[in-house]
């Protein structure tokens, strides 16, 4: 019997599960080839830790070379065009043809959309980034710090307000009364596509530690001299120090190879993860899920994991000719760090209709050392 072969594109979060999941179902003469520009895995979940200095970035990472020992192919390549007809992907290493193609590549960070953001700002959203901050937080005196979410949808929603939360007990230690917090967002609310309990528990929490929130802010430019922040209503805003969450696009291999719909994204079944084209899957990060309230699926690690086991389930089930499909649900959690040790806990179903049922449990010690449980899990679990 001839082997198929499955190439995934993106050794991130969604691309690592699905690699481990396929290699799990399937038998040696099948071939499964991750691929991703970087040799290193970084868990971003950690990044805000590494922020505040409670994680040093080695403790975060993992060679994806380490994936071989299971049976993947990785190559260290960055991907430069997907041919879905011809059934070729072309990288800066090598022409590879598929049978089946998984596309995991996340979202592409774009600072430069924001004239003058990426001149004056920091970020958490790289691991670099989260590094660099991290030093300027140490020299960093007193002052402004504005938390500016430049568009929707970007990656985390719950990231934004946990900087917040940790900035605010960290400076509390360091520097009590010499740090004002105040976030930004086009958001209509903050965690609006969690739900209003959500929304109200966490606008709660951000009140009752003196954390300023503007919604339905669109920032427009930022003027790096004179350290101020103009947003599409005319209003502006000074900062002392900035921390943004740059803009996120599909990555530009994907916008060029014509696969995004109008939203900008990878349209995808919502169950299937299967894209219009056959034998064509998309996943994560990289893909849309419109949901009945109006808002799309939350990028997140979680259901990027979920319909990554789901993916490669099924993938494997056709190939075997054997098993049952299965279907991605909509359900996912996160912890959300509040500071002080602790974390809240949001866990629900996205897909329930006419609205998601998500719950917000109450910060508490517990939830924090979960969340440190989960990162040793994931770097353990997966490598
Ligand atoms: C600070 C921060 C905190 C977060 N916290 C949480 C959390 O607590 N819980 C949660 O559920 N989610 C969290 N997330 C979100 C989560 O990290 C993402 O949703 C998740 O990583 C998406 O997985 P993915 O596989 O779609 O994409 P990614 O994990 O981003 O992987 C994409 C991969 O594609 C590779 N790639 C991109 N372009 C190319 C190319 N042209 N060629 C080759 N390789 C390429 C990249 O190098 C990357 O490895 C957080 C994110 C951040 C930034």
């Amino acid at each position: 019997m001839t082997g198929k072969t499955i190439l995934i594109l993106g050794g991130g979060i969604g691309g690592i599960v699905a690699a481990r999941e396929l290699r799990k179902h399937l038998a040696a003469h099948h071939r499964v080839i991750l691929v991703d520009k970087s040799a290193i895995h970084s868990f971003p979940a950690s990044f805000l830790w590494v922020m505040v200095g409670w994680r040093k970035p080695s403790a975060i990472q993992k060679p994806l070379a380490l994936l071989e020992k299971y049976g993947i192919e990785f190559h260290h390549a960055t991907v430069q065009s997907i041919d879905v007809d011809h059934r070729t992907v072309e990288t800066d290493r090598a022409t590879v043809h598929f049978d089946y193609l998984i596309i995991a590549l996340g979202a592409e960070l774009a600072p430069q959309n924001v004239p003058g953001l990426h001149e004056c700002s920091h970020s958490f959203y790289t691991l670099e980034s989260a590094e660099k901050l991290a030093s300027t937080l140490t020299t960093f005196s007193g002052g402004t710090i504005a938390i500016v979410v430049s568009s929707i949808p970007y990656k985390c929603p719950p990231a934004p307000y946990e900087a917040a939360f940790l900035l605010e007990s960290f400076f509390s230690q360091k520097a009590p009364g010499n740090v004002e917090i105040k976030i930004f967002t086009p958001e209509q609310a903050p965690l609006s596509a969690a739900g209003s309990q959500a929304s109200q528990m966490l606008q709660e929490l951000l009140r009752t530690r003196g954390i300023a929130f503007s919604t339905q802010c669109n920032i427009m430019s930022v003027n790096p001299l004179s350290r101020q922040l103009t947003f599409e209503n005319g209003s502006t805003a000074s900062f002392d120090l900035l921390i943004a969450i740059p803009p996120h696009q599909a990555p530009r291999v994907v916008q060029t190879a014509g696969l995004m719909n109008e939203s900008g994204w990878i349209a995808v079944d919502e169950r299937t993860l299967r894209t219009s084209h056959s034998n064509v899957f998309a996943l994560g990060d990289v893909t849309t899920i419109p949901l009945v309230s109006g808002f799309s699926l939350p990028k997140a690690g979680a259901f990027a994991v979920g319909q990554a086991e789901v993916v490669a389930h099924n993938i494997a089930t056709e190939i075997n000719y054997k098993g049952i499909s299965k279907q991605f649900l909509g359900t996912g959690y996160c912890f959300l760090e509040t500071g002080s040790g602790r974390a809240g806990y949001i866990s629900g179903n996205f897909y329930a209709k006419p609205v998601p049922e998500i719950t917000f449990h109450e910060p508490s010690v517990k939830y924090h050392w979960a969340k440190v449980v989960f990162e040793k899990y994931w770097l353990w679990r997966w490598f």
